[in-house]
């Protein structure tokens, strides 16, 4: 166990568009706090949104949602109360749930009252997204060598001996399953997923774990529709090749309309496909938004109304870790696959260019806090995990 530093390094958008390395004063924690030492952040196509000031005005921000680490320090009360001691590997959630408010109290926490920007409220609760740097300690972000967790954080012991590059995806994987249970996935059911990225890749694992019958995943890049079949599709169906879609998801659900589809295109044509393709009274879980205005266009033509689907957006990630952390832990899927670029802290501008740029079939690129950069890390073209396991 190294000592706690007395700074912690941050990456920071000041403001629209800016992004620097700075440093903060890291505060012994109070009694019912945890320090977190962040070993590994992923970079979420909502950090770039953020950056272009997509969402809000969030600044000066330190982003970064999807961290893993280590308790690095926790007060007496933390320790007697969550039972962690330092060098615990950890995830904390998102969302920082105030645990009082009527939302709360339902187990609907990612609609947390004190969280709803829509009521003028001056800072949210989500790490790396709402609440500024501005706020005291002012280490509310993942892309940083240490995170603040008190009293209200959620916080999970993550598995013995679990790899960072899989631990790292609890966050993504959380927000699956979140879909998976707004769509009411279960034994037998036929689910749809539209859109093979990160997310929908996991999708398609969270819809396999939770006992689908037959999973399809519709996209329209050859590769990452072969990766969602070794994450649990049953079949794909490459959009751009098919003549019609429709009909080709159904030859690959058996001759049946599916019962759940998941849309994590995050496109608004998606949303539209979703209803072509369920059952009559089936359920279309909107999951592919990051609260970059992607508008719902949803026709209100005879598709939607003679299938009377349900139409159920799906938020954050509440209720998702526990079975998330627990699916991470079965060696059978290939999740640290989903981690294809590395990089150091200082490199995080490198990182969202190649994210921009699309470069090298970036899935999921990370940030590894403790690193440092150097030369060969900066153009990481290769996916650095192709050998492993
Ligand atoms: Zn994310
Ligand atoms: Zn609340």
């Amino acid at each position: 166990m190294s000592a706690v530093a007395r700074t912690s390094r941050q990456v920071v958008f000041p403001t629209v568009d800016e992004l620097r390395i700075e440093s903060i004063p890291v505060p012994e924690p109070g009694p019912d706090d945890v320090l977190v030492r962040i070993a590994m952040v992923g970079i979420c196509a909502t950090d770039v949104h953020l950056l272009a000031g997509h969402i809000g005005d969030p600044f000066p921000l330190v982003p970064g949602h999807e961290f893993v680490g280590e308790v690095a320090a926790i007060g007496d009360r933390a320790a007697h109360s969550r039972g962690f001691g330092v060098g615990d590997r950890v995830a904390v959630e998102m969302l920082l749930p105030c645990r009082s408010c009527a939302r709360c109290r339902e187990g609907r926490y990612n609609l947390c009252e004190r969280d709803d920007m829509a009521t003028g409220l001056p800072r949210g609760r989500q790490y790396g997204v709402n609440i500024p740097r501005s706020e005291a300690p002012g280490l509310w972000g993942g892309y940083a060598e240490y995170l603040h967790a008190p009293a209200e954080a959620i916080v999970h012991r993550l598995p013995e001996g679990i790899a960072w590059e899989r631990a790292v995806l609890v966050e993504p994987l959380a927000v699956a399953h979140r879909a998976i249970a707004r769509g009411r996935v279960t034994t037998g059911d036929r689910v749809v997923v539209i859109g093979p990225g990160p997310v929908g890749i996991l999708i398609a694992a969270a819809a396999r774990a939770a006992g689908a019958g037959r999973v399809v995943m519709v996209g329209t890049r050859a590769e990452r529709l072969a990766l969602a079949t070794d994450f649990g599709a049953d079949a794909t169906v490459d959009a751009r090749r098919s003549e019609d879609v429709a009909a080709d998801v159904r030859v690959a659900l058996g001759g049946a309309s599916a019962d759940v589809v998941i849309e994590a295109a995050g496109v608004a044509t998606a949303q539209q496909d979703a209803v072509r393709l369920v059952r009559r009274g089936g359920r279309v879980v909107l999951a592919g938004a990051c609260g970059a205005a992607v508008p719902v266009t949803l026709h209100a033509d005879e598709d939607l109304l003679t299938r009377e689907p349900d139409i159920l957006p799906s938020f954050l990630s509440a209720g998702g870790f526990e079975p998330a952390i627990a699916l991470l832990a079965r060696p059978e899927v290939p999740f640290e696959r989903l981690v294809t670029h590395r990089f150091a802290l200082d490199e995080a501008a490198e990182a969202f260019d190649v994210i921009r740029r699309r470069d090298g079939g970036v899935l999921k690129a990370v940030l590894e806090p403790g690193r440092t950069a150097s030369p060969e890390n900066t153009f990481p073209e290769k996916n650095q995990n192709k050998e492993n396991r």
